[in-house]
């Protein structure tokens, strides 16, 4: 055959399918705990109530996008204090990158979302299908009836799940309760259907059909994590000075002169990602730990010590190799990058803890009408306008009263009002123009300029702020 008879190079291979077998052991094990906090975590927290009073719904987690407020337990964030979402987003980057530094692409391989429903996907095709062998041969076998019947209960089964993950995620922005009723009365909005839609196609193709893919070709984060790994990250690796050169028992012994791999496949057969670890660190590899379980139960059967794969730092791989003992744990996990991470988001989550707390319950904006500055009414009187924005960030009504103290004797009038007090209800805020007099003769009404405070104290609490700014005058 000539080379010009020859096929292009694919530019993309078509997927082959993985049926990673299941497998038992400590990283299995944590995989489950984090897979069931986090899967509860997630379906649950709407559903957990708090006392919000009677203008909001008592839900303990609310992401209020029509009035752009976020309530969180006894926390609550209006949207002019978005810096706490901003200081939260910089946290969890920050987490990122201390997890990635000391333990590699930890997130990857027991919290992400990708993984962790992929997990369950797997987990639902197990239970239906049969183990890894059973699933091949399903795979192989032509659409008879076992074959129809298997899948169409997989895909059932999977689409409910991703049914209720898209249910759960539209639960988080309005009241979980009420719009479970609506959801089934087909009262609920067009948009709360439609993102169920868009979260049920996606969880449904992603978690069942495209699995590692995704990771693979669609997540930037494996490409950068990079460059938050260095010499003493710890990651998975294969011991090959210990196990090459690999080769099959003989009469269930390892022959003179071989590794300890005995090239059972364990370690590929159980991987998510359909990747051999013995060939050296991977892009694809997402550190589940699923094959140092593989293998330590191959070494545990054959009587050699564990970990022939391991958690391993380029820095342990020199030293072992050179017959010295490796680092411990400890002293990969804490080292100056590590460190400088953690002080950075120990400084970060204090920072916003402190703001948390000193923050005003009243919160209130005062913007002086600028055009013009002052009127003069009929008597010489010199006005001057204020719009006052007022939040009342509690679960009941609330009353406040403002005062203006001012030695050149100033009076305050709301516009619309007969007294310096005004009602602002329960979670909402008020927009109320003020008014500041000045007698015609008075210092305030003569000087260019007066620096004045504004106070404003809730009725029947010992809530007090105040505001600065100036009232101007005809300044003679
Ligand atoms: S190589 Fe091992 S750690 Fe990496 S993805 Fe596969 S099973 Fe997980
Ligand atoms: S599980 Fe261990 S012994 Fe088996 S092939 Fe993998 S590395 Fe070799």
């Amino acid at each position: 055959m000539s080379p010009t008879d020859q096929q292009p190079d694919q530019l993309y291979l078509a997927r082959e399918p993985i049926f990673p077998r299941r497998v038992s052991g400590r990283f299995r094990n944590l995989k489950w705990w984090l897979m069931g906090l986090m899967l509860g975590i997630y379906y649950i927290t709407p559903w957990i109530r708090w006392d919000r009073g009677p203008t909001m719904p008592d839900q303990a987690v609310l992401l209020d996008l029509g009035n752009r407020r976020f309530f969180f337990f006894m926390v609550e964030i209006w949207p002019h204090e978005f810096y706490f979402v901003a200081g939260l987003l910089i946290m969890a980057g920050i987490g990122l990158f201390l997890f990635t530094s000391a333990l590699g692409r930890v997130w990857c391989g027991y919290a992400c979302p990708q993984t962790v429903w992929t997990d369950l996907f797997i987990l639902v095709e197990r239970w239906v299908e049969g183990d890894r062998n059973a699933r091949i041969r399903l795979h192989r076998q032509n659409w008879d009836a076992e074959k129809i019947r298997k899948r169409a209960v997989k895909w059932t089964a999977w689409m409910l799940i991703a049914m209720a993950t898209g249910g759960a995620w539209v639960f988080y922005f309005t009241d979980a309760p009420t719009l479970l009723v609506d959801l089934f009365t087909l009262q609920a909005s067009p948009i709360a259907y439609l993102t169920i839609l868009i979260l049920t196609a996606t969880t449904f193709a992603f978690g069942g059909f495209a699995r590692e893919q995704i990771c693979i070709y669609a997540c930037p984060w494996p490409r950068i994590q990079a460059a938050m790994m260095d010499e003493d990250t710890l990651t998975i690796a294969y011991r090959d000075w210990r196990g090459e050169p690999r080769g099959k028992l003989h009469k269930g012994e390892i022959a003179e002169g071989q590794g300890d791999c005995i090239d059972c496949m364990a370690c590929v057969n159980v991987c998510p990602m359909g990747i051999d670890i013995r060939n050296g660190q991977q892009l694809a590899c997402i550190t589940c730990g699923l094959c140092i379980d593989a293998c330590n139960d191959t070494m545990d059967k054959i009587g050699r010590p564990r970990d022939l794969i391991g958690y391993l730092a380029l820095t342990d791989e020199t030293a072992e190799r050179a017959g010295v003992p490796p680092k411990s744990v400890w002293k990969h996990v804490f080292r100056p990058r590590t460190i400088l991470y953690t002080v950075l988001w120990g400084g970060v989550g204090i920072a916003l803890v402190a703001a948390l707390f000193l923050r005003s319950p009243i919160d209130v904006n005062v913007t002086p009408v600028r055009n013009p500055t002052y009127v003069t009414l009929s008597d010489g009187t010199i006005r001057n306008a204020y719009d006052v924005r007022l939040r009342n960030k509690q679960g009941s009504d609330a009353v406040f009263t403002l005062s203006v103290p001012f030695d050149a004797g100033l009076e305050l009038e709301l516009e619309g009002l007969s007294g310096p007090s005004v009602t602002v209800k329960a979670n909402e805020t008020l927009s109320q123009r003020v008014y500041l007099n000045a007698p015609r003769d008075s210092a305030a009404a003569t000087a260019h300029r007066s620096d004045i405070r504004m106070w404003f104290e809730e009725l029947g609490t010992t809530n007090r702020v105040h505001h600065d700014t100036v009232f101007n005058g005809r300044g003679e």
